[in-house]
């Protein structure tokens, strides 16, 4: 391919909720330099340019995952995530997976925390050239206090248990923010609220204290970086927001005091509905409880009218998968919190689609150069076979996806080769209990 390529013939949707145009799309190296006639004129004067046709395609910008865990390789469980977590190999099979996004059209992810922390490590390779993947912008371990996150007994009382670590009063505190910074944290994550087991029926609880939560921003912001807070909860979520944290992480149950402090600073929202969206269509035949699924759609629709009117004044709304755990395996679901925006917050398609591209770019630190089809913004490019802008879903069929460009890059969309079994990897599970109705084929 040479230097320039001309997609043309396609309708674009720019990835700032303006409606669909017919227009060419000009990129010069790894960035776009002109849309609409303009793109047209400057090709027909070069000598060498590589023509692409989009007849009948939507040309778009590449979707931004703004909460995918690419080291956790679609869990089943947290003491899979804890113990079961090679360093070298699960950031070897996170490289594997990343190859899935770029596959799935997304073209950058924000990955909050990880198992060795070393989504960092992959970030650099990716950015190397080493190995093929999204732009990630990551944190390094979940930050939490003595009580937990929610995994209760199950993390250690100190140190690093999977991707969380904790710190014990302001030293620790300040030490391990420093220490994440110098080994190339893009953003502090801090699990704001936590479950504790015998007081699971108040649901998660804030963990801190407000000090320790203004300290952890004061560290950070004092050295660039921004801090993202894992909130469900009204307390969690005002004392994050007054700590001055910089994204809040699923946003459920906020109460007054909390979105009166978002919507005066307009502070990004991540709710990462996906994972509950998909235990809600699909649970029954995961075997999912009843009770829970009940649960899971209530957190989605108990939270439906904050998340209208954050958007509603502004807020940025962000797309994220939760990719990581086995209810939405890599490369399958990246679009579908689109979906959950336009069916439980009332979006339209392109305002969905803005919230996982220009909006996404938030979470990559990259705001104003990518996330956009527009001259002198990155070029990381969606041609569909499709209108995402009447039916979102085509964004999740993997056969409608004719190119994708990351950086002016034409990647390569031919399938993965099969991956196998790694010894040692899953906890093998004996499965359910084997009751008489079992037994006798009575239960369901
Ligand atoms: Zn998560």
């Amino acid at each position: 391919m040479s230097n320039l390529i001309l997609i043309e013939n396609g309708s674009v949707i720019d990835g700032t909720g303006r409606a669909p145009f017919a227009a060419s799309v000009l990129v010069h190296g790894d960035v776009i330099v002109a849309v609409g006639p303009q793109a047209n004129e400057r090709a027909a004067q070069a000598a060498d340019v590589t023509h692409v046709d989009a007849t009948g395609m939507t040309v778009m910008p590449g979707l931004i995952d703004a909460h995918c865990h690419l080291s956790f390789d679609d869990a089943e469980s947290n003491p899979e995530i804890f113990h079961q977590r090679r360093n070298a190999l699960s950031a070897l099979v996170a490289s594997y997976n990343a190859k899935k996004l770029l596959r799935a059209g997304v073209t950058g992810i924000l990955d909050p925390d990880s198992v060795h922390e070393n989504t960092v490590d992959l970030r650099d390779a990716i950015e190397a050239g080493v190995v093929d993947g999204p732009r990630i912008a990551c944190g390094c371990y979940a930050l939490i206090t003595g009580v937990g996150g929610t995994g209760g007994r199950l993390i250690a009382d100190e140190g690093v248990t999977g991707y969380y670590k904790v710190v014990q009063g302001k030293d620790q505190i300040v030490a391990e923010v420093r220490r994440q910074i110098k080994v190339g944290a893009d953003w502090i994550k801090v699990h704001v609220s936590g479950v504790v087991p015998r007081y699971a029926y108040r649901g998660e609880q804030c963990s801190w204290m407000q000090e320790e939560l203004d300290l952890i921003c004061q560290v950070a912001h004092d050295m660039g970086v921004p801090v993202m807070g894992h909130c469900r909860g009204a307390e969690p979520i005002y004392r994050a927001a007054k700590a001055g944290m910089d994204l809040i992480v699923h946003g459920t149950d906020m109460d007054e005091r909390g979105m009166e402090l978002l919507l005066d600073r307009k502070i990004p929202v991540c709710p990462a509905f996906t994972f509950q969206a998909n235990m809600v269509d699909f649970g029954h035949r995961l075997g999912t409880d009843p009770g829970l699924l009940k649960l899971f759609e209530r957190q989605i629709i108990n939270s439906a009218e904050s998340m209208r009117k954050l958007h509603a004044a502004g807020v940025p709304l962000l797309t994220g998968s939760e990719a990581g755990f086995s209810i939405v395996p890599y490369g399958l679901w990246h679009y579908r919190e689109m979906e959950v925006f336009t069916r439980y917050y009332g979006m339209t398609n392109l305002q969905a689609i803005q919230c996982a591209t220009q909006h996404g770019a938030i979470a990559l630190k990259m705001e104003g150069k990518v996330g956009t089809i527009s001259a002198g913004m990155k070029a990381d490019i969606l041609c569909i076979d499709g209108d995402p802008s009447t039916q979102i879903e085509v964004l999740g069929e993997p056969d409608r996806l004719k190119h994708v460009f990351l950086g002016g890059r034409a990647i390569d969309l031919s399938p993965l080769p099969e991956r196998k079994p790694i010894s040692g990897w899953k906890y093998p599970t004996i499965g359910r209990r084997l009751s008489r109705e079992v037994m006798q084929g009575r239960a369901s």
